[in-house]
C-alpha cells in the first residue's frame, strides 16, 4: 500500500507540496526534467502521483518495452570484517565477535558449484572495506591464506569462479583505486559501488556515516569516475531514508546521471530503501515508506530514461510489484540458494513468485548475467579467459543461455 501522507526525513518532517502545476503539464508534454522540477516531483502530492507514474511508466516502456530483468545469483560474503561503521549496517562484524567470518576459497567454491547446479550465473562478492587496516587479526587472517590484501584475496577468487564454474563474478569491494578497478576489471564483467548519497552532512557526529571513512561521497564519486574512464559496466545507486533530505536524492541521482553522460558505464541504478533492525545504531529511524520509494524510483526513470533501474523486491515486500509502476525494469540479484546477507530477515521472493508478480503486471521476466545485455559486446570484444566465460553464458540477446 502506498503512503501519500507526510514524509519523515531524518529528524525533519516534510510536508507533501502541491507542485506548480506547469511541472506536471511540462512532464506530459515531454519537456526534460530539471533538478527544479525533479525536486518538485519527488515530493509531489498524491493527487499528482499518477501523472507522475504513468510518464515513468511511459518512459520505461521506450527504454525497454515489455521486458522486466534479474540475475541469479549466489551472494558470497568474503569477508564481513570491516572498517567501517555504518549506523544501518547488521553485516559488518569486528574480529571475535559472533558470526564474524572470512570466507575459504573452498568455502566459495562449494557454494557457487551448489549456485551453479540451480542455475545460476552470478557470484555477488560482497565484503567489508579494508578490513586489515583496522584489523590485526585480518592481517593475520590473509598471511595464512597468503594474500597481501583483502583486494588481491578477492582478485584471486574471483579468478577461482570464472575459471573452475560458469558463473561470473560481481564484485562490491568498496573503494577502488585506477589499479584495482583495472585488476578487477579482467576477473569480472561488471562491479559495483553504492554511492548512497551525495550528502555529507551525514558524516557529521551522530549521523549515518559518521565512522565510516569510506562513505565520505567525493571518494565514491572519484571511484564511479575512474571505472568509467576504464569503461567497465558499473552498478551504483541509492540508499533512501539514512538522514537525507529530497534535494539530496536528486543531487545524488544528478550526480550518477553526470557521471554516465561522460562515461556512458553506468549500467544499473539500485534505489534501496533502509529497513531499520532492533541491532543497529540506527533502529529507531524511521523507514521510507512505499509512496516514497515510488517517486523516488520514477524521479530516477525519468531524469535517466536509457539507464537500467533496479529496486530490491524483499525490501518492499510484501507489495514489491508495485515499484513496477514506478519505471524498474530490473529486480536485481535474487539467490535461490543464499540468503540476503545483507538483510538477512528480509528472505528474497521464491523465483516463482516474482515470474507471476512481475507478468500479472503485463511484463516478461528474463535472466540477465551480472553484465546487462547493452554492456555485453564491450567486454566480449576483449580477448582471454573472461570474454570466453561471458560468450558461453549469453544467448542471442545477451541475456543469461537457458540451460539445454
Ligand atoms: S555498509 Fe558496508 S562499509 Fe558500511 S559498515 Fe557495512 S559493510 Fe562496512
Amino acid at each position: 500500500m502506498y503512503d501519500f501522507g507526510s514524509v519523515s526525513v531524518g529528524q525533519t518532517t516534510w510536508t507533501r507540496q502541491h507542485p506548480p502545476s506547469s511541472y506536471i503539464d511540462e512532464l506530459r508534454a515531454g519537456m526534460p526534467v530539471s533538478r527544479d522540477m525533479a525536486c518538485q516531483l519527488i515530493g509531489c502530492a498524491e493527487q499528482d502521483l499518477p501523472a507522475l507514474l504513468s510518464a515513468a511508466t511511459e518512459a520505461r516502456q521506450r527504454f525497454k518495452p515489455g521486458v522486466v530483468t534479474y540475475s541469479r545469483k549466489v551472494f558470497i560474503p568474503l569477508t564481513n570484517l570491516c572498517r567501517d561503521y555504518c549506523g544501518y549496517c547488521t553485516f559488518r562484524r569486528d574480529p571475535g565477535q559472533a558470526g564474524a567470518h572470512t570466507m575459504t576459497p573452498d568455502e566459495v567454491l562449494a557454494v557457487v558449484r551448489k549456485g551453479q547446479n540451480m542455475g545460476c550465473t552470478e557470484a555477488l562478492f560482497s565484503l567489508g572495506d579494508k578490513p586489515e587496516i583496522a584489523f590485526p587479526e585480518m592481517r593475520e587472517t590473509l598471511r595464512q591464506l597468503r594474500y597481501k590484501s583483502t583486494l588481491h584475496y578477492l582478485e584471486a577468487m574471483c579468478e577461482l569462479v570464472l575459471r573452475e564454474t560458469t558463473l561470473l563474478p560481481h564484485p562490491n569491494p568498496g573503494l577502488l583505486s585506477a589499479e584495482w578497478i583495472a585488476r578487477l576489471a579482467k576477473v569480472s564483467p561488471s562491479m559495483g559501488l553504492m554511492l548512497e548519497t551525495t550528502n555529507t552532512a551525514l558524516l557529521a557526529v551522530g549521523a549515518a556515516h559518521d565512522n565510516a571513512p569510506d562513505k565520505i561521497p567525493a571518494r565514491r564519486l572519484r571511484t564511479i569516475e575512474e571505472a568509467g574512464k576504464q569503461n567497465v559496466p558499473f552498478t551504483t545507486g541509492l540508499l533512501i531514508g539514512i538522514g537525507e533530505s529530497l534535494e539530496d536524492r536528486v543531487d545524488t541521482l544528478l550526480a550518477i546521471r553526470e557521471l554516465h553522460r561522460r562515461y556512458g558505464h553506468i549500467q544499473e541504478v539500485i534505489i534501496q530503501n533502509f529497513r531499520a533492525k532492533p541491532e543497529i545504531p540506527m533502529h529507531d529511524s524511521p523507514e521510507p515508506t512505499q509512496g516514497e520509494m515510488m517517486r523516488t524510483i520514477a524521479v530516477a526513470r525519468l531524469l535517466m530514461p536509457d539507464i537500467n533501474i533496479q529496486a530490491p523486491p524483499n525490501l518492499s515486500a510484501p507489495y514489491y510489484d508495485e515499484l513496477l509502476d514506478a519505471g524498474i525494469n530490473d529486480w536485481g540479484g535474487i539467490s535461490p540458494l543464499t540468503p540476503d546477507f545483507i538483510n538477512p530477515e528480509k528472505p528474497w521472493p521464491h523465483l516463482e513468485q516474482l515470474k507471476l508478480r512481475t507478468e500479472a503486471k503485463g511484463y516478461v521476466l528474463r535472466q540477465r548475467l551480472p553484465v546487462y545485455p547493452e554492456f555485453v559486446p564491450g567486454v566480449i570484444k576483449e580477448s582471454g579467459l573472461l570474454a570466453e566465460k561471458v560468450k558461453a553464458a549469453i544467448d542471442s540477446e545477451g541475456y543469461a543461455r537457458r540451460p539445454a
